[in-house]
């Protein structure tokens, strides 16, 4: 049983081949349909054919590789499979793709769904899955203790900072992970950007991410208390990022300022 990790041209995005016989698991199969065409080559390659396909959360870089398997077993959490079963999923992925000037394989499909937190038989593997909200509300984790591997979909990544939907869930997520990294670690952990990590290494991003977690609640906090929501948001955005990242990304900065406020402020209820 191996993995091999796959690196998109878009964000560093992470795909795995798990391999195990003849049959193969790919996690996140992204981005371009050239990139997982790729991939479902190196499963040939290896005298694999792909059963199961894995989704970390519903982002479209990360599920847009699946209709690439028509053959396969497409899993992931409830959460997950919400958001892919939404009416317009297909076309939002499809907008994506066309905003970044990618061809994809087409719309996602949801065939299984699993219960975080409970391990998954999929054929010669097991799988064991944790929830990991914070990103999005439907993040999973899967692990493959036989591998010693951890994928964590986009948490723990080298190349980014913390883009939270709920910055409660976020260090929620991270006290977790921090727990898990040190009193049960793989020797392998892969973000859903950036570069594979030891557990080491992980662990030191995130304490990294929470540091700034806190600090961002503590800033916001410590102004919206003044009632004054503009001045939360300006020392929100004044916080360091944990990491220098992409000037692209300081939407995602600010959407964690006004995450950040939702946990503290009932909305209507917000000053100014
Ligand atoms: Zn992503």
């Amino acid at each position: 049983m191996h993995v091999e990790r796959f690196e998109s041209a878009l964000w560093a995005t992470t795909s795995l081949l798990v391999v195990s016989g003849d049959e193969a698991i790919a996690v996140d199969p992204c981005i371009s349909s050239e990139e997982v065409r790729q991939i479902a080559a190196c499963a040939t390659e290896l005298g694999a054919r792909v059963t199961h396909v894995l989704a970390t959360h519903a982002d479209w870089d990360h599920v847009c590789g699946i209709a690439a398997f028509p053959d396969a077993v497409a899993t992931m959490s409830e959460g997950t499979a919400k958001r892919l079963r939404a009416v317009d999923a297909g076309e939002r992925v499809a907008e994506q793709a066309a905003r970044y000037g990618v061809a994809v394989a087409g719309a996602p499909r949801v065939d299984r769904t699993l219960t975080p937190g409970v391990a998954l038989d999929l054929g010669p593997f097991v799988v064991e899955t944790l929830p990991l909200r914070g990103h999005t509300p439907d993040g999973t984790a899967y692990r493959l203790r036989t591998l010693d591997v951890l994928a964590v979909g986009d948490h723990l990544s080298a190349v980014e900072f913390p883009f939270a939907s709920s910055t409660a869930d976020y260090r929620l997520t991270l006290a977790g992970l921090v727990d898990l990294l040190r009193n049960d670690p793989p020797a392998r952990v892969f973000p859903g950007h950036g570069p594979e990590l030891s557990a080491d290494a992980a662990l030191a991003i995130a304490e990294k991410d929470l540091a700034y977690l806190h600090a961002l609640r503590d800033a916001v906090a410590s102004t919206v208390r003044s009632d004054d929501r503009a001045g939360a948001r300006k020392a929100g955005l004044a916080v360091p990022l944990p990491r220098e990242a992409p000037s692209d990304l300081s939407a995602a900065r600010a959407a964690n300022v006004e995450a950040q406020l939702a946990e503290l402020v009932p909305t209507g209820t917000r000053a100014r």
